[in-house]
């Protein structure tokens, strides 16, 4: 009996002491009807919303109001194509023979915090060096800032394919990577090669289903892996809950990949009306990726600043993604967000608002597909809308969206799990 009385007295006093933060929205967006709601207050509690009101509640004293009523108010946005690890410049094809891990590390901690700080408080990291891991760890641990990360780790290739490390060193440095640094070129590869992903700390697998633009190789949207192989990788995948992500350029790549049963295309440049027609059937995603299109192909007209193998590639793919995304999206095929940051500079994410908006998509469904849509490729039904019981990840900008999009590049507010990293 004594012992049931302790245990209401403490259940009483901790009722009593939990401290609620009251967030007053001059407007919401509810990114699941595509409406904007005036004058909203957000209650939240530790790093949980508690609830969502109509108009401006003044709670009893001892807790806190945050006034963000001159600001349109929405839940923290996802990337679902990121690389935190690096960088684009003149110096990225040497830094792999000068840089340490510990380089890639500290700088991936200046990129993660302009990533938070630029309003996303969860990103999708698709390959680097495994410095994407600890980085993760760090940032769950609190010791750096940064966004929820979910990381692939190191992407998988076949040999000589997009991802694969050693394209073309010299003879004695290429060697003959295999699954355990992610080059893949049988069924029984590609088993090995999820499970040292999992192995590693990964969240899920990203594959280099086509060539790509920025490696040192001639091809840039030919087929690399065969249909068994990426079965192989996606069966595997599931046996770890990890979903697969494939990095995509030529249609007959993206075929195999959706085929296979990858769960997003990532790019998608040139896609096929038979692709899109078949994504849909299959719920595959597209992860555009606009902004790195065209600001690879902005940084081959500059001398010197890609070898000519790359140049060659970025003038002519980069270009193509807008147009394949406006015809994709108007087809009706699931539409997540995506940037590639890294490709281009860190925190300037959502210039591909301004891109997706350009070709004819609204406003609230680009936000959407950075909250709602990227939430369900990632499957965490934790985040990306701001209703009870979600996590309490919530940004505020300066201006409407609606009325202007470049308003998506002023965050003044970011509160991630409840905690405020911007204000
Ligand atoms: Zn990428």
């Amino acid at each position: 009996m004594r012992l049931f009385f302790l245990a209401a007295i403490l259940l009483l006093s901790h009722t009593i002491i939990a401290q609620r933060t009251y967030i007053h929205c001059g407007q919401l967006i509810d990114v699941k009807s595509s409406k904007q709601l005036p004058s909203m207050t957000i209650i939240v509690e530790d790093n949980k919303i508690v609830d969502v009101q109509k108009g401006y509640i003044m709670p009893a004293s001892g807790n806190t109001v945050i006034d963000l009523k001159k600001l349109t108010v929405m839940p923290g946005l996802i990337d679902m194509h990121v690389h935190l690890e690096s960088e684009t410049g003149p110096n990225n094809y040497l830094n792999a023979f000068t840089y340490n891990p510990a380089d890639y590390a500290f700088q991936s901690v200046v990129f993660a915090e302009k990533t938070l700080m630029s309003g996303f408080t969860a990103v999708r990291d698709l390959g680097g060096t495994n410095v994407n891991i600890a980085l993760r760890n760090a940032i769950n641990k609190g010791w750096v800032v940064g966004p929820r990360v979910y990381t692939a780790g190191k992407s998988l290739a076949s040999t000589g394919g997009h991802a694969d490390p050693t394209n073309n060193y010299r003879k004695d440095l290429m060697g003959d990577p295999g699954p355990r640094e992610g080059v893949v070129n049988s069924v029984d590869d590609a088993a090995k090669a999820v499970r040292q992903r999992y192995k590693d700390g990964a969240d899920l697998i990203k594959i280099t289903a086509t060539g790509g633009v920025l490696s040192m190789a001639k091809d840039g949207s030919g087929a690399q892996f065969s249909i068994e192989e990426i079965k192989a990788i996606v069966q595997t995948a599931n046996d770890y809950g990890f979903k697969v992500a494939a990095h995509a350029h030529g249609a007959e790549g993206m075929k195999r990949a959706v085929l296979g049963g990858v769960h997003s295309i990532e790019h998608g440049s040139y896609m096929s009306e038979e692709v899109m027609d078949l994504m849909k059937e299959k719920g595959t995603y597209l992860v555009p990726t606009i902004v790195a299109g065209k600001s690879t192909a902005d940084s081959a007209k500059k001398p010197g600043y890609y070898p000519d193998i790359v140049k060659a590639k970025a003038l002519v793919i980069g270009n193509f993604i807008q147009g394949t995304f406006a015809k994709a999206y108007k087809r009706g095929v699931k539409i997540a967000f995506g940037t590639d940051a890294g490709v281009y500079a860190h925190g300037k994410n959502w210039l591909e608002f301004q891109y997706m908006t350009e070709v004819g998509m609204p406003i609230l469904e680009a936000i959407k597909c950075a909250t709602v849509n990227a939430a369900d490729l990632l499957g965490d039904n934790n985040i990306g809308s701001i209703e009870k019981g979600k996590l309490a990840d919530i940004i505020a900008v300066d201006g409407n969206p609606e009325q202007d999009v470049t308003s998506m590049g002023r965050v003044q507010f970011v509160m991630k799990g409840g905690k405020i990293f911007k204000q």
